[in-house]
């Protein structure tokens, strides 16, 4: 008997997908966007996950509150106690890069998660199959959610935030 609940409780989470709602559409929300093209670009390139609990650890790297970090971490988490594709063949990221992710300079691991989003950010629109119009769209809404983040580091634009930048493709800072 416990057993026939257990299964029927099973079989009714799983007709719940949360994937299929609306809300939940990366190409309508940029929250939801930028979560999943960090989770994607994480399995796509194996990043192990050492470093992923270094960057979620390291506080300087984010801006608390802000949309865009909120979203960018919640993806890492998601790569924690994640069931791994075991080809380590598949890590795309050199040794250089995943040390510069892990590294104590400050300066040294927000270039590299910078870089990290950016790219993550730019393969998700093409695994998506987003149109131009679509793009553009997105783009405003996370540029929007930048400037959030920028006001609670107290608007100062000099302010550089790693994951805002990486996510709206600023151009690195001389
Ligand atoms: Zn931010």
């Amino acid at each position: 008997m416990k057993l026939y609940i257990i299964a029927t409780l099973c079989v009714a989470l799983g007709a719940f997908n949360p994937a299929s709602q609306p809300d939940n559409d990366p190409k309508a929300d940029f929250k939801v966007f930028i979560r999943e093209a960090v989770k994607s670009g994480l399995d796509e390139n194996n990043v192990p996950e050492s470093v992923v609990s270094r960057l979620i650890d390291n506080n300087k790297l984010w801006v608390a509150k802000c949309p865009i970090c909120d979203n960018v971490k919640a993806g890492l988490k998601s790569r924690l106690n994640h069931e791994r594709n075991q080809d380590t063949t598949n890590v795309v990221l050199s040794p250089g890069e995943l040390a510069n992710l892990s590294s104590p300079n400050d300066s040294v691991a927000k270039a590299a998660l910078k870089d990290l989003v950016d790219v993550f950010v730019q393969r998700y629109y093409a695994e998506l199959g987003m149109t131009e119009a679509e793009i553009a769209a997105m783009e405003e809404q996370l540029l929007g959610g930048r400037k959030q983040g920028m006001g609670l580091a107290g608007g100062d634009e000099d302010f550089y935030c790693a994951s805002c930048d990486g996510a709206c493709h600023k151009p690195d800072k001389e």
